[in-house]
């Protein structure tokens, strides 16, 4: 009789995390044909960058704070778990953006950052005469831009409607959700229907709107529901419920550990070892759910076209949490936060503030009568300042620094930095040719690449990314028994 296979997972954040629920039946749970499942993950806590903990009074998120719900996936994975009676919908809409050393509101009708009404810019003070010349004319005499194969955004953007616009409006928004930098990241894999709009060619503008050409705000939330939602009790606690029930399940769960190698062996009981430094785990299939650097070490020599994978670049991040008392700080009457342009000027120096979030104005559970709980982003891939500054001393900057956006801010009664090393992966031009030449490679090995190095930032994305490795691995494993 053949051996139960048996699948390895490495990694575990929530993309392994949710590899290893749809290997354990998924919402239906395990039946007798299951494999033994084992998780592999280096760190000493599983979850990867889910992380909530005790702050100030409240279960607060670290990392992210809440997912995309017109996605279906994190919703989906929620309520499989039980814990659709803890989603809770955004409390907030719009957002401020630091233009010129003013405030301003962001204005109706972005899509990603980039207008699509030219009307709506009529209220950006801030912005200059040659920005609205470039408005104009992409809505009556737009430019010619060429874009057969995959480009940067900034390159799109730059020739349609100007720097101006590219730097301090639209960088802010796109590159903000994976701290990166418009000219690099890639139009085809970060903003597709930014890609489809100049490949249409005409006016970017119009193009743009029509493919959002969903109903917005008050009907949008009517048809399709809330745009973000978080969990009462913190995103982190969608980890720790997958956790516990992989653990119920039988799931073998390694934290500590690191996957040192994975090695094909044809003559074995099992066509795959797995290594860590003390131990080998024999493997009918395996799904790689690490950073993209390190499935690219892992499995480079099946193929030279997974070495590319090696290439793949993270920026770091720090987020700073902190309560202000509500009596002595002022926000902005609406908007869950603030975009600041990149390369905004701050005392002779350059902010390293990238974004705040109103947390207890995004997630109304969060918020206690008297305080303001507030999270500012710090780091670019290109901006590493903070990496060499002390927590304290990172705390000192950025609380200057929120005085000079907010205008009047008391001293803060608590503090928080959580560092992200590497936690942002980069998506540059091409992207999507590297991750298809590596996927291509692996399709005659039970072995699949999971996370958000691939199909998409954000917990939604890398939630689908680990089922669909999964459910790719079960497939391979049924095809081989029958051949
Ligand atoms: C600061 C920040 C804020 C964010 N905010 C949001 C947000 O608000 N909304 C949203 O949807 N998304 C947000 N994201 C993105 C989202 O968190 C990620 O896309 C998602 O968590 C990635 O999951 P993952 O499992 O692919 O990767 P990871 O969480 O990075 O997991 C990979 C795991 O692999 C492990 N590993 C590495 N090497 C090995 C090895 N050799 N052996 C074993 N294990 C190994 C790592 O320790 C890690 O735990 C944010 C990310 C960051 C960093």
């Amino acid at each position: 009789m053949s051996p139960r296979h048996s699948v390895v997972v490495v990694g575990g954040g929530i993309a392994g995390l949710a590899a290893a629920w749809e290997l354990s039946g998924g919402a239906r749970g395990p039946t007798t044909s299951t494999p033994r499942i084992e998780l592999i993950e280096e760190a000493p806590r599983l979850g990867g960058a889910l992380w909530s903990d005790d702050f100030a009074g409240r279960v607060v998120d670290f990392g992210p704070d809440g997912f995309l719900a017109r996605r279906p996936e994190a919703v989906t994975l929620a309520t499989e778990l039980g814990l659709s009676d803890r989603l809770e919908p955004i409390g907030a809409s719009g957002a401020s953006v630091w233009l010129k050393g003013v405030l301003e509101p962001l204005p109706a009708g972005l899509v990603l950052g980039v207008p699509t009404d030219p009307r709506a810019l009529r209220e950006l003070k801030g912005l200059s005469r040659s920005s609205r010349w470039s408005v104009w004319r992409d809505q009556h005499a737009p430019k010619k831009f060429t874009a057969n194969h995959d480009v940067s955004i900034g390159s799109i953007l730059r020739t349609k409607l100007g720097g101006e616009l590219t730097y301090q409006l639209i960088e802010p928004m796109v590159g903000g959700i994976q701290a990166g930098r418009v000219d690099e990241l890639s139009a085809q894999s970060v903003f597709p229907a930014l890609f489809a709009a100049a490949q249409r060619g005409g006016s970017l503008m119009k193009a743009l709107k029509s493919s959002a050409a969903t109903p917005g705000g008050a009907a949008a939330e009517r048809v399709l529901g809330p745009l973000f939602m978080t969990l009462r009790g913190g995103v982190g606690s969608l980890a720790n419920e997958l956790t516990n029930q992989l653990r119920d399940r039988g799931v073998v769960l390694r934290t500590g550990t690191a996957v040192s190698a994975l090695r094909p062996t044809p003559s074995g009981t099992y066509p795959w070892e797995v290594d860590t430094a003390d131990t080998t785990t024999g493997a009918s299939g395996v799904v790689v759910a690490t950073p993209a650097p390190v499935a690219g070490h892992l499995t480079r020599l099946l193929d030279e076209s997974l070495s590319r994978l090696v290439s793949i670049n993270s920026a770091s991040a720090a987020l700073v949490t902190l309560v202000f008392g509500a009596a002595d700080t002022t926000l902005p009457s609406t908007g869950t936060g603030v975009l600041v342009p990149l390369a905004s000027e701050w005392n002779d120096d350059i902010m390293m503030t990238t974004a705040l979030t109103f947390l207890d104005r995004k997630w109304p559970h969060l918020h206690r009568e008297g305080e303001i709980l507030l999270r500012a982003h710090v780091g670019r891939i290109d901006d590493r300042r903070s990496e060499v500054l002390s927590d304290d001393a990172l705390v000192d900057r950025v609380v200057a620094e929120v005085r000079t956006l907010l205008g009047r801010v008391g001293a803060p009664s608590a503090a928080r930095v959580q560092r992200w090393p590497q936690g942002l992966p980069q998506y540059y031009v091409g992207h999507q040719d590297v991750v298809a030449a590596a996927r291509r490679a692996l399709v005659p090995y039970g072995v699949r690449l999971a996370g958000s190095a691939y199909d998409g930032v954000g917990i939604p994305a890398s939630i689908g990314s680990g089922r669909r490795a999964a459910a790719d691995i079960i497939e391979f494993l049924d095809r081989s028994a029958r051949s």
